[in-house]
């Protein structure tokens, strides 16, 4: 059965275990106190998590896809991975999802794995550990298509197990939760809480919200408008990569929501591309209209996004 099912079906049900392993990685990093956190730069840094999260899901992937590209956010090292690190289960439903013509044949050559071990690592080091998510993105050709965003620090309602992982894949549908539409008559817009500057603000402003939810990650803040909690991610600033954007852009899409730039094109997940994300973030739920935020960004913050 594995075997007849399609590359990018096996690529997606091999990620949904790969993350929620990933995510207890996470956990256990901070449960033992060890974080050993390293300066990448200005505000970005990278701990044991992001280290060990990434080799469990790169050693995994390519166990199980040898040839695949991979492109991940933290420096790749040589270090053995323990074996209970080395995931090769794959989730039943989507193994079972039939793909449109056009993803069915999709060859390995076409596919490019965009990996962020730990989002919201700022967050996760000052202990606010719910903004975290692990996220693994698929981009057929230039777009993201499919991705698994995994919440580790989610809670359980019903077994009060930690973790929760959700996939989507777009014309397809998505699994792992129940999307919900944010309330209506409002306008609740989600950003950065640890990489704001004038621009960033002019343009929340220029968008006249109700509420603004600034909160850690890229992941958490798409997961926020699938969860119906903000209707927008504004975001008017080059600093989130690739890695960022590309599973919460294929979840989001495969619900009906939409991410873009903020000049409204969607960016290209090719391996050859530039990593950050220059022209800046901007997502909405599904259901609100897209077209009415760009109208509504000023034209001289768009151009300082270029
Ligand atoms: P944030 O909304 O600030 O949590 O950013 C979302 C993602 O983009 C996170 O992975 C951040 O690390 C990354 N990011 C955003 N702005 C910057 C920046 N100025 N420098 C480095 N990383 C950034
Ligand atoms: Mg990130
Ligand atoms: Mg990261």
């Amino acid at each position: 059965m594995a075997q007849s099912a399609a590359l990018l079906t096996r690529l997606v049900a091999s990620t949904v275990p790969i993350a929620t392993k990933a995510g207890q990685i996470v956990r256990d990093v901070m449960s033992r106190g060890e974080l050993n956190i390293v300066d990448k730069g200005k505000n970005d840094f990278q701990t044991e998590a992001d280290r060990s999260a990434q080799r469990c899901i790169i050693s995994s992937l390519n166990k199980q896809f040898p040839e695949i590209t991979i492109i991940s956010e933290e420096e790749k090292s040589n270090c053995e991975v323990p074996s209970d690190w080395i995931i090769t289960d794959m989730d039943q439903e989507v193994l079972n999802l039939s793909l449109p013509p056009h993803l069915e044949n999709v060859d390995l050559k076409d596919l490019c794995v965009w990996v962020d071990p730990l989002d919201g690592t700022a967050e996760y080091t000052q202990g606010l550990v719910e903004h975290v998510t692990v996220l693994v993105g698929i981009a057929v050709g230039d777009k993201a298509i499919g991705g698994v965003i995994h919440q580790p620090y989610f809670k359980n309602p019903d077994t009060g197990s930690w973790g929760r992982t959700i996939w989507g894949i777009e014309g397809v549908g998505v699994g792992g939760f129940t999307p919900t539409p944010p309330p209506k008559g409002k306008r609740i817009i989600t950003t950065t809480r640890s990489h704001s500057d004038s621009t960033v603000e002019a343009a929340l402003n220029a968008l006249e919200p109700d509420e603004i939810l600034k909160v850690g990650g890229a992941g958490h803040k798409v997961m926020l408008l699938l969860d119906g909690k903000a209707h927008a991610y504004v975001f008017a600033s080059g600093g989130s990569k690739k890695w960022d954007t590309c599973a919460p852009e294929a979840v989001l899409h495969a619900v009906g929501g939409t991410l873009t730039d903020m000049h409204g094109d969607r960016y290209s997940y090719n391996p050859k591309i530039s990593y950050p994300n220059k022209r800046g973030v901007l997502a909405t739920a599904p259901g609100e209209q897209h077209s009415w935020y760009l109208t509504r960004i000023p034209d001289d913050i768009k151009q300082r996004l270029v």
